[in-house]
This record gives structure tokens, C-alpha cells and sequence, in this order.
């Protein structure tokens, strides 16, 4: 399996090529959106580990040409805290899952391996539809900040909503 990771801060990228390397993952590292997108554009990946803060084109500008371009591989974000805003956007712009900086390492590796595991058709990781937000690995539902609790029965049905949001769904 073989990983893009487009990050601009020099020794955060160092220490993910590291630690993705260790896990018998191949990766490749790129410290801007222009480069990272070249690589895109030349080379094929499984997955992309894309920074929102890029200098140049940013993130979300990346994100949405490789949507555009018709490349199917799964998209993980790293975003800053404060970006809840970001987030939102990002997912709108075709990323599969996310994570805010800073991460544990475990969880980076954990949402890769479901995320390659899925392929590159079976959807995110986390669903939103408004203030509300899903998280299919946590199986963790909150509204704004707020977490709502629902028995097993409710969050699969509330998943299949969200999973086919705007369309009807059959009995
Ligand atoms: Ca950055």
C-alpha cells in the first residue's frame, strides 16, 4: 500500500514517513500542494494524507482537484483545533475522514487501516448532515459539541439516513 503525505512542516512529515514506514506502509512526502499534486497527478497512490495548511494552494484547493479529476483514493485531513469550519469544508470537498492536530499515532494508523480496508467506494468514516456529526469507527454521535447517546438500533438507522442523505429510503 502506498501513501502520499503532502505536509509542509518539515519534521512532522519526517516523523510520519517514519512511523508509516514501519508499518510496511510505502510512502512519499510532499511539502507543498503544487508538488504533492504533480505526484498526484503522475504516480498512483492508495491513499492521501493531506495538511489543510499549505502554503501556495492549500488543502481544500488540492483536495477538490483531485475530487475533480476523478481520483477515487481515500483522502484522511489533518487540521488544526480551531478549524471546525475547515473540517466541514473539507468533507464537503470529498475527504473521507479527518483528524486535528496534534494526534496520537495510533489512531492515525488505526483510521488508515479501515480507511484501505473500506477501498475507495464505501463512504467516510464520518458523516455530518448540519450540526450533526457521526463517527463511524467510535460509533460516537454528537450534535454541535453536545454527545448524543443511542442504543445500537438507533445509530445504525441514523448511519443509513445520513449514509444516503437527501434521497428516500426504503422501509
Ligand atoms: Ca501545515
Amino acid at each position: 500500500m502506498r501513501i502520499l503525505v503532502i505536509e509542509d512542516e518539515q519534521k512532522v512529515a519526517a516523523a510520519l514517513k517514519e512511523g508509516l514506514l514501519h508499518e510496511n506502509y510505502e510512502v512519499d512526502l510532499a511539502f507543498s500542494g503544487e508538488e504533492g499534486f504533480y505526484m498526484l497527478s503522475t504516480q498512483s497512490y492508495d491513499l492521501l494524507l493531506l495538511d489543510l495548511m499549505l502554503p501556495g494552494r492549500d488543502g481544500l484547493e488540492i483536495l477538490k482537484s483531485v475530487r475533480e479529476k476523478g481520483m477515487r483514493f481515500p483522502v484522511l485531513v489533518l487540521t488544526a483545533r480551531d478549524t471546525v469550519e475547515d473540517r466541514v469544508k473539507g468533507l464537503d470537498s470529498g475527504a473521507d475522514d479527518y483528524l486535528i492536530k496534534p494526534f496520537a499515532f495510533a489512531e492515525l494508523l488505526a483510521r488508515i487501516r479501515v480507511l484501505l480496508r473500506r477501498g475507495k467506494s464505501n463512504g467516510r468514516l464520518r458523516l455530518f448532515v448540519s450540526d450533526l456529526e457521526m463517527d463511524r469507527i467510535t460509533r460516537k454521535v454528537k450534535r454541535n459539541a453536545d454527545a448524543i447517546s443511542l442504543t445500537v438500533l438507533e445509530f445504525d438507522f441514523l448511519e443509513l439516513l445520513l449514509r444516503h442523505k437527501g434521497q428516500i429510503v426504503s422501509r
